[in-house]
């Protein structure tokens, strides 16, 4: 029968079902020997800039992972694996030495000085001690908390194991760093949790930038959120901006800070140091 043959087939595949045959289970151990390496990890920032004036206003740390065999794989594809696998706690320490390591860098060579933003996985706050994680780095390399930024989504605000989340963003935020949500409209929270929680910034998430301006559905969204974050004493960084019309929707709205292709990719480190050397090297 079917259902027989089914069974054999299982039996007959059971016992080859490791890491040759699982693309998952590879791709998990793979991480793990990236991380122990370390080379073929990397962090790419995406500046942030004053969208009539261009003016650098911030960046983001975005994670890259080179693999040996499979190319650039996107952090969409290996974040969600590294929390399944229990390497998200060591994969976050990594992003948030080596950011602390260029914040550190760039300030001792007369780089721009821009807060780098960093994502913070729910699975670091609600696991590990990030506070001390993140002051032990801070010291090594003579920061101050105001030159991290700590970019959480909506659904770690919400989620029913951060109880005590409260006091543990409370802290953090005393210390200095500011803290935004990301991907802001896109989870099913109520509002309430802005006002709680100690919030600075709000990523409106590009969902809501991607038809402007001729949605007007996105418009009206877009306006809303901009004066109630004005109304709460919150910036709004426009997420996503890919053209001029939305840029020039945007300063109209009284947007004053977007991330997007328009402006700049997220680059390696050595590629927007060779593009703040250009200036600087043609006398203008
Ligand atoms: P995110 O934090 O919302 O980051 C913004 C994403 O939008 C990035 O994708 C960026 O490359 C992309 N992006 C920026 N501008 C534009 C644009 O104009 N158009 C379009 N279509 N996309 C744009 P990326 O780098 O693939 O990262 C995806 C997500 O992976 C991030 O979303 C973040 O949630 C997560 N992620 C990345 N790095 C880290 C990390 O170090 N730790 C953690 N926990 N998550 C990370
Ligand atoms: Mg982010
Ligand atoms: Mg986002
Ligand atoms: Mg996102």
């Amino acid at each position: 029968s079917a259902k027989r043959l089914g069974r054999n087939h299982n039996l007959r595949f059971r016992p080859a079902l490791d890491k040759q045959d699982n693309p998952q289970l590879a791709l998990v151990s793979d991480l793990r020997a990236a991380l122990i390496s370390g080379d073929q990890l990397e962090l790419h920032y995406q500046t942030q800039h004053h969208p009539s004036t261009g003016d650098l206003l911030g960046m983001e740390a975005l994670l890259r992972w080179r693999h040996p065999q499979n190319g650039m794989i996107s952090p969409g594809d290996f974040i969600p694996l590294a929390e399944r696998h229990g390497l998200m706690a060591e994969l976050g320490s990594w992003v948030i030495e080596k950011a602390c390591a260029q914040q550190s860098h760039w300030q001792n060579s007369g780089m721009p000085k821009l807060t780098i933003w960093v994502n913070i996985s729910a699975l670091q706050l609600f696991q590990g001690d990030l506070e001390t994680q993140l002051a032990t780095c801070l010291k090594r390399y003579q920061l101050k908390p105001s030159q991290i930024g700590l970019e959480l989504t909506e659904s770690v605000l919400i989620d029913e194991r951060a109880g005590d989340m409260g006091p543990r963003l409370k802290a953090l935020s005393e210390q200095g760093y500011a803290i935004a949500i990301d991907d802001f409209g896109t989870g099913y929270s109520s509002l309430g949790y802005l006002k709680r929680l100690p919030v600075d910034k709000i990523k409106l998430d590009r969902a809501f930038i991607r038809e402007l301006p001729d949605s007007k559905a996105d418009a009206a969204i877009v306006k809303a959120v901009l004066e109630m974050a004005e109304g709460m004493g919150l910036e709004v960084v426009a997420e996503g901006v890919e053209t001029q019309e939305q840029c020039q929707f945007l300063v109209n709205a009284g947007c004053s800070i977007v991330q997007g292709f328009y402006f700049a990719r997220p680059l390696p480190a050595a590629e927007l140091e060779q593009r703040w050397a250009l200036p600087l090297a043609s006398g203008g």
